[in-house]
């Protein structure tokens, strides 16, 4: 049984079908991107997986439970997403706490898991400062960190780089895969980024208006494209 079931997920939005009966098996503990262009369905599956977005059809299982119509707030699943910015007026302990605090834990608790995000994320001492007074690329460092903290069935970013500058996206991209790799948290990443798709997962998931187009470890999916769209897509001709 895998961890996370996605089974003919079908979302429509009017007449426009955003996510066209799209399955994917992931396991736990991996870290799996989605890549594809601009408007494919990304982002929809992402929401859905979160509860921000009831499918049209199809089913969602987290460890053999169906949790398609679960509310949200039932969900342990954090989010780091472009636009998902981090609260201004509470502090970086206080942002990095907020999943723990929600979830009860008690201050001491608190105080430990947050050193441990903010060493991890190589931000140690950061605890009082607000997030103006942080780097564009440290705030997202923080919503990693804030993400993780509470310690999360499942991580799922959406694009959490595209707004920061190349070289800043090459170190952090690295970054999240050593977090990833000590934390062992399952983590569904989505990017347009081919290069991100390519450096980043264990698995690569290529979309097109909607459906998948294949999934599989990212050198095959380079190497062996099923699809002359994801060829194309990928830069790599058949
Ligand atoms: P991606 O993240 O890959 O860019 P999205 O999942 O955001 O793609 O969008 C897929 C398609 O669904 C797009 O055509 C988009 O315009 C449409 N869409 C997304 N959300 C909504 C919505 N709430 N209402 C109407 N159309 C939407
Ligand atoms: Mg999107």
């Amino acid at each position: 049984m895998a961890f996370l079931e996605l089974d003919n997920l079908r979302k429509e939005f009017g007449d426009l079908v955003a996510v066209d009966g799209v399955s994917l098996s992931i396991e736990e503990g991996q870290f799996v991107t989605i890549v594809g262009p601009s408007g494919c369905g990304k982002s929809t599956i992402l929401r859905s997986i979160t509860g921000l977005e009831t499918p049209s059809s199809g089913e969602i299982r987290l460890e053999g439970t169906d949790i398609t119509e679960l509310p949200a707030y039932r969900r342990n699943i954090g989010l780091v997403f472009q636009d998902y910015a981090l609260f201004p007026h509470k502090t970086v302990f206080e942002n990095v706490a907020f999943g723990l605090k929600m979830r009860g834990a008690p201050k001491a608790e608190q105080r430990e898991r947050v050193e441990e995000m903010l060493e991890m994320v190589n931000l140690e001492g950061y605890q009082e400062k607000y997030p103006e007074e942080c780097s564009g690329g440290e705030q997202q460092r923080i919503a990693v960190a804030r993400a993780i903290a509470f310690d999360p069935d499942l991580v799922l970013m959406d694009e959490p780089l595209s707004n920061l500058d190349k070289n800043l996206r090459t170190s952090i991209r690295s970054e999240l895969r050593r977090i990833q790799d000590e934390t062992g948290v399952t983590t569904v990443y989505v990017t347009h980024n081919q290069n991100e798709a390519l450096s980043l997962g264990d698995k690569l998931a290529v979309m097109n208006d909607g459906h998948l187009e294949q999934f599989d470890d990212p050198e095959t999916v380079y190497r062996n494209p099923q699809t002359r769209f994801v060829a194309d897509f990928l830069g790599r001709s058949t």
